[in-house]
């Protein structure tokens, strides 16, 4: 058994929560060196007096000031602030294994730090793959980094293909990869209504317990796209050989078929402490304090095709990967603008895929040749995604 010691960026957050819960447990396994969170200065508090790593970073100015006050009875922690901070925890020598649990864009410079350092990286952040896909992959390959996927689906992929051939798919035999989806919150809504829903009906994911903003994501199904991007960078697949599954009770986490007709599947409860426990541990097994599958009490599972009519989003992220170049930062960039905006009430849910689409006109794409150029879309989307906002603020 190989001790670890992990910084977990985005400590405060849904996956970092579950991350540290799955840590707790195996105290002999694991050591926190860095934790860090955005503005939660409480919650930091607590995490810091139980898991007492060398590091707190608050990427928050103010807050850093006011978790100093609060661990000033603990001088050994040292609180750190802003982006500097965020890549000290990414990079420092102690860390080999980083969880990358930042929401959106802001994730990606302390992902790619870690990445760059050689670290092993369990990637939750999926945003930070979309927006620089090739770049990141790369970066993945010279640094030789250990990149496994947290995101249930991908894991589940992961864990469905034999450890040396993750990424060649025609080596391993790999014809299609069936991608599953809860559906979200408004599966069988009719598309009239979903224009009155509300940011609390947006969040009430059926089956997983998530932040806000991929909780938004699920229920437009642009969780799905950004997912259909992150598959095609993680297992070096084609689009057209993902297929989308809408499978509601989110007991399959994912599929892999392969040529002699064999579709392999992992099935599990739908908590994230599984396929965290799965990176945090790899290629060993341990206990992530989920309770065992209980198939009788699910008696059945289903599947449909998702509609990409009343759920846009879906087809918007399968064209903006095929334009390719910087077409999905621009993508997430506005998806980001657009779900912040609905979740402070200022546009409806059925706009979001509206300004998603008016700012992927309006910013062309052009060649991802460096990180310079991606985060230049990434604030140009930005503007032009905050104007549609305004506009339908009005409107609305
Ligand atoms: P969350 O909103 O619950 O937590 C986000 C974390 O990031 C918090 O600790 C917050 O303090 C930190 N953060 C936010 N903005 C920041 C900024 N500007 N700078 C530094 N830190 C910042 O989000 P979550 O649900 O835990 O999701 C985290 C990531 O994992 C996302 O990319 C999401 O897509 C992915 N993911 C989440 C789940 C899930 O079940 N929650 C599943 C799969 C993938
Ligand atoms: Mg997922």
């Amino acid at each position: 058994m190989q001790r670890r010691h992990l910084s977990v960026l985005g400590a405060t957050g849904s996956i970092g929560l579950s991350t540290l819960d799955v840590v707790r447990r195996h105290p002999q396994r694991f050591s926190v060196y860095a934790l860090t969170a955005c503005s939660s200065v409480e919650v930091m508090a607590t995490l810091c007096r139980e898991f007492e790593p060398a590091i707190a970073v608050m990427a928050d100015g103010p807050a850093a000031e006011k978790l100093r006050e609060d661990l000033s009875d603990l001088p050994h922690i040292r609180v750190l602030t802003g982006e500097a901070g965020l890549s000290e925890a990414a990079t420092s020598p102690e860390v080999d294994t980083v969880m990358a649990a930042i929401v959106g864009a802001a994730g990606l410079p302390s992902t790619l730090a870690a990445v760059r350092a050689g670290k092993r990286v369990l990637l939750a952040n999926k945003e930070a793959l979309v927006m620089s896909g090739r770049l990141f992959m790369d970066a993945v390959e010279e640094s030789g980094a250990e990149l496994l996927p947290i995101d249930s689906e991908h894991n589940a992929i992961f864990q469905c293909i034999p450890a040396g051939r993750i990424r060649q798919p025609d080596a391993a035999g790999i014809t299609r990869i069936l991608l599953t989806a809860s559906g979200g919150p408004f599966r069988k809504m009719q598309a009239a209504d979903m224009a009155l829903v509300t940011p609390d009906q947006a969040c009430a994911h059926p089956n997983w317990s998530m932040g806000r903003k991929i909780s938004v994501d699920s229920a437009t199904l642009m969780n799905k796209g950004l997912e259909l991007i992150e598959a095609c960078w993680l297992f070096n697949i084609s689009p057209e050989k993902i297929e989308v599954h809408v499978h509601p009770e989110s007991i399959i986490h994912s599929m892999v078929e392969y040529a002699d007709g064999s579709v392999l599947a992992q099935l599990g409860s739908p908590d994230m402490r599984t396929p965290i426990a799965n990176g945090l541990a790899w290629p060993e097994r341990i206990d992530a304090g989920v309770a065992p599958l209980d198939l009788f009490a699910i008696g059945r599972l289903h599947f449909e095709r998702p509609d990409t009519e009343r759920f846009p989003c879906l087809r918007l992220a399968a064209e903006a990967f095929e334009t390719g170049g910087t077409a999905p930062a621009v993508l997430n960039a506005a998806n980001e603008v657009a779900v912040e905006a609905f979740l402070q009430g200022r546009v409806r849910f059925t706009d979001i895929p509206v300004i998603i689409g008016q700012t992927l006109s309006a910013v062309a794409a052009v060649p991802a040749d460096s990180f310079d150029i991606i985060f230049s879309k990434d604030s140009e989307a930005r503007q032009f995604a905050y104007a549609c906002v305004t506009k339908l603020a009005c409107e609305k």
